[in-house]
């Protein structure tokens, strides 16, 4: 039987770009997505199983028909102030059905996992850039899910022998440059995907959450990272996981901030556009500067994000944003 990956979440917007990333590197893939969020239109690779990624049967159907020799995990919820909101949606879907999902997969014999994590499970930040030794602070539901699944999965590894690499990302941005799959989130919260409707005019304008950071402009810092760089730290994670047979973690960001301001700039240049911008109050939760550090990343997988500039992330999302609407109808 051919090997396969489980992208679990794969019709979702990381998801659905690792998922072409394998293919376009020659392994083959199974995707599991209820569609809840994720758009059956950006699963136009390998076999698609619609479901829930917690249903047993459906589970050990997959297992029994496809030789899957890692799971890859996108299938979060993972909007900041809803789970401020919804706690109990958000431990049932995040911790309760992730800890299904690895139930089946050592009911299968299925050891290998990677997982999607996220800089959030550090809180607000005691020093920048943020490694992988920084302290854990959670600041809400969805980051304490995160750093749950975290702790759970070393429970794994020692009672079960499940290898696991958690990849923790700052800000994934950017589409695959074919223009073919992007992001699109119902409803979108992101701020680039944000600006960019602003600059389509599907928006009047952008709101910038906060004027009055401890930055130099004022507004918050990120750092933002291709989604396809992402996908490559997926495929260097399973890599290593498969000759070494042991857990690791990655945080993984391009360690250069850009503060709200100057990403709406750059968005301007990218798309010619005028954009008009409304000062607002802070959203809650919210840290001022968020940068990663990702060294171990380069240094033990060989990670190098090949879209280290804004402009060129911002230019890939632009190319999927002003067709995303004709594709997905
Ligand atoms: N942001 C903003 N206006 C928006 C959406 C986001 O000013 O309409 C800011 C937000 O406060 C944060 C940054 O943009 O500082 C990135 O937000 P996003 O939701 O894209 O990602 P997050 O950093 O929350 O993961």
């Amino acid at each position: 039987m051919e090997e396969r990956i489980l992208i679990v979440g794969g019709a979702g917007y990381i998801g659905s770009h690792t998922n072409k990333y394998l293919n376009d590197n020659n392994y083959k893939t199974v995707i599991l997505d209820d569609l809840s969020y994720g758009h059956k239109d950006a699963v136009k690779w390998g076999d698609f199983v619609k479901g829930d990624m917690a249903d047993d049967v459906i589970l050990d159907k997959i297992f029994t028909e496809y030789k899957i020799i890692a799971v890859f995990h996108f299938s979060a919820f993972i909007a900041v102030g809803e789970s401020v909101e919804k706690p109990g949606m958000y431990y049932n879907n995040n911790v309760s059905k992730t800890i299904s999902l690895l139930n089946a997969m050592v009911r299968n014999n299925v050891d290998n996992f990677v997982f999607s994590s996220t800089c959030a499970i550090m809180g607000n930040p005691k020093y920048l850039p943020i490694d992988e030794s920084h302290p854990r602070n959670p600041i809400n539901p969805y980051g304490w899910s995160k750093f749950m699944v975290e702790q759970i999965l070393k429970d794994f590894k020692k009672a079960h022998n499940l290898n696991s690499v958690v990849l923790r990302y700052f800000n994934a941005s950017g589409a695959d440059p074919s223009g073919t799959i992007g992001e699109k989130h119902n409803p979108e919260t992101h701020l680039i995907p944000l600006v960019l409707d602003a600059a389509i005019g599907r928006r009047d304008s952008i709101s910038i959450f906060g004027t009055d950071y401890d930055t130099d402009d004022g507004t918050c810092v990120r750092d933002y990272i291709h989604v396809n760089d992402l996908a490559q730290a997926h495929l260097l994670s399973l890599e290593w996981m498969l000759k070494n047979k042991e857990c690791n973690d990655f945080n993984l960001g391009n360690g250069t901030g850009f503060s709200v301001k100057q990403l709406i700039e750059v968005v301007k240049d990218v798309t010619g556009n005028d954009v008009e911008v409304v000062e607002s109050g802070r959203r809650e939760g919210d840290a001022g500067t968020l940068i990663g550090a990702s060294d171990k990343a380069h240094s033990i997988l060989g990670w190098k994000p090949k879209f280290d500039s804004l402009e060129t992330i911002i230019e890939t999302a632009w190319k999927w944003h002003q067709k995303m609407d004709f594709l997905e109808k």
